[in-house]
């Protein structure tokens, strides 16, 4: 018997339609193929054909389908958060609930979408052109185990709103909250709009999985989100990448600082999710005229200083060296990394109250804790002659990331010789690291920061490739 192949879909596709949504009314068109899997997926192949689909149809829809897609992201993150956020917490195993839970009410709230979208206009003696912003189609994304489903949920939404469709390939300590978030958010819009896969994600993620995703005909865009590793090897694809690379931000302190303040932004940045954020506050440089009574805002504001004796005691068990010849290179102890504070001192025998968000102490340049990118909430202070000293330190220290820099003063110009010398993609002056993602600062928020690769805090139209459109001689309505 033939069998007609696309009878055979038609009819699948029926049935989809009128068991998908239970209600009679426009029902899921969903490819039959991939429609139900959620975005779940183990096979790479197979996740990019159903982003590719999904594409295909997202395509055909409306703006306003991308807004209500968008809603549907933005709803479950904020409603689940506790749930989701909680997941994530246990299943890293890094960081702090609070934070794990309020990074998803932030991405899902205020993640740019649609209204980031825009169009530009030339319009002269020969007519009109437009440039508009197309999307790019399939884009393949990594993504990092200090915030697993927010920055996948964030990713996803500028994303879809540029009108691309993702496949994932998370951390794998934060493959079952990526999953299960993605899951969640797919079958929102399928039942809602009919489009499964929207986003996919590789639900057994490994180094194989990620260099399949990098090196496959139908991913149209790379945009990696992690550490150096990720980050040269995102770079070293045949294909364009976006890519949000690591961090080491340093702090600089000068003589004209309000140094009350300073020491609760400090402590608000660095502490954040224990230190976990690319942007957070790595370490201070402090003008030698205002060392100590740096030292004793940032006790008064809470944190707890440790003794040059517990520092060195502290170095000695938070920093590993790993790698041989060239390639050796200090890192931070896993037992502490993203760790509670309390935790961080009793590896030294010291007790610290729980509700200390943050330990410190003095140190030199040399100290490992000052190029490591600790990722722990454990922050060194170090002493400068002079504002010039500290600035310089701060630069070495930043290893030319080109991320973040910070300064506390009130001196403009000191201010301008450190955005000047650090050429970060983000420069705070008095506030706290995440002021310049727009949490009590101004601008947006993204957590996928574009250094290396230029793009800078990344928005919708980072997703996109831009397509001009020219009427020759005509429609331009002004004057001659
Ligand atoms: P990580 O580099 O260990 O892992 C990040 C992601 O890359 C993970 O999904 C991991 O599985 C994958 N990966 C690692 N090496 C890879 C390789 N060679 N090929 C393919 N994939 C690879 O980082 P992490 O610990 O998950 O996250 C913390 C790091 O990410 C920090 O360095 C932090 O500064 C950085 N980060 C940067 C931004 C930003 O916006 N620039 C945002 C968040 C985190």
């Amino acid at each position: 018997m033939q069998v007609n192949e696309a009878l055979v879909r038609n009819v699948v596709e029926e049935v989809i339609n009128r068991l998908g949504n239970g209600n009679g009314s426009a029902g899921p068109v969903a490819s039959p193929s991939y429609a139900g899997r959620f975005g779940q997926f183990t096979c790479v192949n197979e996740a990019v054909a159903a982003a590719r689909d999904a594409f295909e149809q997202l395509s055909r829809r409306t703006i306003e389908d991308r807004r209500q897609i968008i809603t549907h992201i933005r709803r479950i993150a904020m409603d689940q958060r506790v749930e989701l956020g909680t997941m994530e917490m246990n299943e890293t195993k890094i960081g702090r609930l609070p934070h794990k839970i309020e990074k998803l009410q932030t991405l899902g709230e205020r993640s740019p979408g649609v209204e980031f979208m825009r169009s530009e206009v030339f319009s002269g003696d020969h007519g009109l052109a437009v440039v508009e912003h197309a999307p790019f189609g399939v884009i393949g994304a990594i993504t990092p185990v200090t915030h697993s489903l927010p920055t996948l949920t964030g990713n996803a939404i500028s994303m879809i709103a540029a009108g691309n469709t993702l496949v994932a390939n998370p951390h794998p300590s934060g493959k079952r909250v990526a999953a299960e978030g993605v899951r969640r958010y797919n079958e929102a819009i399928y039942r809602d709009l009919g489009i499964d896969n929207l986003m996919c994600v590789i639900v057994e993620p490994t180094l194989d999985t990620a260099n399949a995703l990098f090196q496959h005909r139908d991913i149209n865009l790379l945009c990696v989100t992690g550490g150096p590793g990720v980050a040269r090897a995102a770079m070293a694809q045949p294909k364009r990448a976006i890519v949000a690379g690591p961090g080491n931000p340093p702090v600089v302190v000068d003589e004209t600082a309000d140094l009350d303040r300073a020491a609760r932004c400090i402590i608000q940045g660095a502490a954040y999710d224990n230190n976990l954020l690319c942007i957070a506050e790595k370490q201070v440089f402090v003008v030698e005229q205002v060392f100590d009574a740096m030292m004793d805002a940032m006790e008064r504001a809470g944190a707890a200083r440790l003794t040059c004796a517990e520092v060195e005691a502290f170095t000695k068990v938070a920093i590993d060296t790993v790698g041989e010849g060239e390639h050796k290179h200090d890192v931070p102890h896993r037992d502490f990394l993203g760790q509670d504070a309390s935790k961080l001192a009793a590896g030294i025998g010291k007790c610290v109250p729980e509700n200390v968000e943050l330990i410190f102490g003095e140190t030199d340049e040399s100290n490992p804790f000052v190029p490591v990118e600790q990722m722990m909430p454990f922050v060194p202070f170090v002493r400068a002659r002079n504002v010039d000293h500290a600035i310089e330190m701060a630069v070495r220290s930043e290893h030319g990331f080109r991320h973040t820099g910070i300064i506390h003063s009130h001196d403009v110009a000191n201010m301008t010789k450190m955005g000047k010398a650090m050429d970060t993609t983000l420069f705070v002056k008095n506030g706290p690291c995440m002021a310049g993602l727009g949490l009590g600062g101004e601008g947006y928020i993204s957590f996928s920061i574009a250094g290396p690769t230029g793009e800078g805090i990344t928005t919708p139209l980072t997703f996109t490739r831009e397509r001009r459109c020219s009427m020759i001689d005509n429609l331009r309505v002004l004057g001659k």
